[in-house]
């Protein structure tokens, strides 16, 4: 493929290629040229103008648009983006190559020195704990930044910005290619079936990808888990561990860690107590939230930020956008906007936690969903599902039965009108669409600002 180039010199052996120039491969790209390395940055498609001239500034070399094989191959290191699979024919030819393929938070943590990280990932939650630990960091002085895929690349603010501590949010693609990754403190939120796509189908070795995060870790460390989640438990018994283990739970008391009994939550390390009760929760509402908050209160406590400061952050929390998001009432019908519920256990989470009759808008792209999953919150709880997508043929199977009115759609305008429509005074609408965005929106976020505009535009 013909590349569009700048200062291209095919023959030359770079000491680090970049591959893929979103976040995390122009913070990867940075950071490896202030730390003194020859570095060379590819992308198949278009770099967006801003990190182009950030490049430029940089006198970083690159090139967009395909990728010079011969520069690549020729590389003893590559870092390789999280959004690039291992499907891609360069990267099968990397592979076959036994180059050194390391991930940008690898890259990152050879840099950052005496910081420390705490490292979050699990299947849903991950933005919600990472921003909450980052509050409550925040709130209590520590100098502390936000990073990961939830904003910043941990290698650009490692090259821009040091920090003494970074909370970050890690995928399992950032956690492939990971050689001595190692967080202080790990947090597995939970583990449910999403992006099966990028592993074989295989559910084992997506569990795999995701207990990456403490494959490192030294019996100083600490490794945060839900006790209650049994894809984690069982992989827990197949492997041994080096870290303090810190569970939480919902349905048993934990002598180390976190749980709640009778609305109170209880954060348990040495001989200091972290009660809190979870109605004084406000934006943090609904279970998967009180599981997010107990992960967050354990790494706050190791953090050895005192019980006072933990419960006061959390009472000011603000909730992310998309999130379970509250959008307005129109004539006695609430909105909701959780479109970030792009698979089943979110919308799981999501109706678990709505107390009124609710209008589900739900569909996309489907991921493989099994959506017996829901079904029983779906009949206890949705008077009508609004489908929104190109092909919901399956959704409408799947509920017949079950709910007494299924609509189609195929834009946003469409979908709200008839969720109002549908909606009686004292109902809820809630736009929860467990499946992925890209066949009418450009990402979740213009799906969930498209949602909040014809809301407001009723
Ligand atoms: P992630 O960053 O992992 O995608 P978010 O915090 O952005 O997670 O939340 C994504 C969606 O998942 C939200 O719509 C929310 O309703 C749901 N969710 C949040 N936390 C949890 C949890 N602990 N368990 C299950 N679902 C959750």
């Amino acid at each position: 493929m013909a590349a569009k180039s700048q200062h291209i010199e095919p023959n030359k052996k770079y000491e680090v290629i970049i591959l893929g120039g979103g976040e995390s491969g122009v913070g990867a790209a940075v950071l490896a040229k202030i730390k003194g390395l020859d570095v060379f940055l590819t992308d198949a498609g278009q770099l967006a103008p801003l990190y182009e001239r950030e490049l430029e500034e940089h006198d970083i070399p690159f090139e967009q648009g395909g990728h010079t094989e011969n520069l690549v191959l020729n590389a003893s290191l590559i870092v390789k983006s999280p959004g690039i699979p291992e499907k891609n024919e360069l990267v099968k030819k990397i592979r076959a190559k036994n180059i050194q393929v390391i991930s940008e938070i690898e890259l990152a943590y050879r840099y950052k020195g005496d910081s420390k990280i705490v490292g979050i990932t699990g299947t849903n939650g991950k933005s919600t704990t990472t921003s909450l630990i980052y509050h409550i960091c925040k709130e209590a002085g520590l100098d502390v930044a936000l990073v990961g895929n939830i904003g910043i690349s941990i290698a650009r603010q490692v090259a821009l910005k040091p920090k003494a501590l970074y909370v970050a949010e890690i995928s399992s693609f950032q956690l492939d290619d990971i050689q001595h990754f190692r967080p202080d403190i790990a947090i597995l939120l939970n583990i449910t079936e999403d992006h099966l796509d990028r592993y074989e189908y295989d559910i084992q070795k997506y569990i795999q990808s995701k207990f990456k995060i403490v494959q490192n870790q030294k019996p100083g460390d600490y490794f945060i888990y839900n006790i209650d989640d049994p894809l984690i438990t069982g992989h827990l018994k197949n492997i041994s561990i080096s870290s303090n283990l810190l569970p939480f739970s919902m349905k048993q008391e934990v002598s180390k860690g976190a749980y709640i009994k009778n609305s109170e939550m209880l954060i348990k390390l040495q001989e200091e107590q972290v009660s809190m009760n979870i109605y004084d929760f406000v934006a943090l509402k609904g279970k998967h939230n009180q599981y997010n908050t107990m992960a967050a209160g354990i790494a706050a406590s190791v953090l050895d930020i005192r019980k006072e400061k933990i419960r006061s952050a959390v009472q000011t929390f603000e909730s992310l956008a998309h999130r379970m998001e509250f959008v307005a009432t129109i004539r006695g019908v609430d909105f909701i906007n959780d479109s970030k519920g792009t698979n089943l256990n979110s919308v799981w989470f999501a109706l678990e936690s709505m107390e009124k009759p609710t209008v589900l808008i739900m569909g996309g792209v489907d991921k493989g969903n099994d959506y017996t999953l829901i079904a029983d919150l779906v009949s206890e709880k949705v008077k009508a599902i609004v489908c929104i997508g190109l092909d919901n043929q399956k959704i409408a199977e799947a509920f017949k039965d079950i709910v007494p009115q299924i609509v189609q759609t195929a834009s946003m305008k469409d979908a709200v009108e008839q969720a109002y429509h549908l909606a009686e005074k004292g109902d809820a609408v809630l736009l929860s669409p467990g499946c992925s965005s890209f066949d009418l929106f450009k990402n979740y976020m213009d799906r969930g600002d498209q949602f909040k505009e014809n809301v407001k535009n009723l």
